[in-house]
């Protein structure tokens, strides 16, 4: 259950939580058509607040608004501000920030007339997505059933609502049989990403992750890239198959929710020596460094705010 703030951000306005409502004719609650984001705010060393990477986060936003043709009738600046505000004026320190933009009610068709373009954000407390006993030991994983979307069928680099579908079917069928989280393979039969995340092989001191041809372009995805090149590592993207993961030293999954989650086991096979390895311990450390500002480096990347 998510944990109730006092404030919701909705068109402009903060509203009491329990008042945040929609009419059961909202467009996207038929058909899908909106888009979200996933931020996460963290407390930081020195005792302040920080949202990581927030303007690329907003700017993804807009990005997904618009592949799907949606106008989101704020500026970046405007969603960027209130966001902190929401932040703010629910004393958060630290949680996770869901801003969503929807078609709201009027035509009923497939085509949504001119029905508003509406934006809500809410921020709630929450801790690691997957457990934290997850982030030390690592997660079971199956490869799905359900292919990651094909190019042309759905566009990945949009974090639209009903690209989910396909992510709730493998979860769900994923836990159903035992298993932490869902692998998807592309049409084709590469590895693609889970069903919130990126994913990361080593080989040989050598780290891979996929291209951007079937998956989101993942914030932590580039965060970790740059944070691996400046650790000395050669960063790979390249296709990868199913095998080439059950044969790495190392795996992990990354996203703003699952944050550096290591891979122990997929398809009943033990990936390198069944817990988290070097690298991704490494890799983890320094992205959890760097969200709560430990590291002057990436310091770039925080947006600081006061509670
Ligand atoms: N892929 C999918 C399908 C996701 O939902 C997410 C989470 N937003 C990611 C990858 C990781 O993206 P990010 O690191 O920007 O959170």
């Amino acid at each position: 259950m998510v944990q109730k703030a006092e404030k919701i951000w909705f068109d402009g306005e903060l509203v009491n939580w329990d008042d945040a409502q929609v009419h059961v004719l909202t467009h996207t609650l038929h058909y899908g058509a909106g888009v979200f984001e996933g931020i996460r705010a963290y407390a930081t060393v020195d005792g302040k607040s920080a949202v990581f990477r927030l303007r690329e986060h907003v700017v993804r936003l807009f990005d997904s608004a618009k592949i799907l043709g949606l106008t989101i009738p704020f500026t970046v600046e405007e969603i960027h501000d209130a966001i902190l505000e929401t932040l703010k004026v629910n004393g958060l320190k630290e949680g996770y920030i869901r801003p969503l933009v929807f078609i709201g009610d009027g035509a009923m068709g497939v085509h949504p007339g001119s029905n508003p373009i509406r934006v809500c954000i809410a921020t709630w407390p929450w801790g690691a997505y997957l457990g934290e006993e997850a982030l030390e030991k690592g997660i079971r994983v199956k490869t799905s059933s359900f292919n990651r979307h094909h190019v042309n069928v759905m566009m990945t680099k949009s974090k639209a609502c009903g690209n989910y579908v396909n992510s709730i079917l493998a979860k769900v069928e994923a836990v159903k049989d035992g298993y932490d989280e869902a692998l998807m393979l592309d049409t084709s039969g590469f590895v693609s990403e889970a069903t919130g995340e990126n994913i990361f092989i080593v080989k040989d001191n050598i780290i891979k992750t996929t291209p951007l041809t079937s998956v989101l372009p993942g914030i932590t995805r580039a965060s970790l890239m740059k944070v691996a090149r400046d650790l000395g590592y050669e960063v790979v993207e390249q296709l990868f198959t199913r095998d080439e993961l059950y044969i790495a030293d190392e795996a992990f999954f990354c996203g703003t929710a699952a944050e550096v989650t290591p891979i122990c086991e997929v398809d009943n096979r033990v990936i390198g020596e069944g817990k988290r390895g070097p690298v991704g311990t490494l890799l983890q450390k320094e992205y959890f460094n760097a969200v709560k500002g430990g590291n002057d480096k990436y310091k770039g990347w925080l947006d600081y705010y006061e509670i």
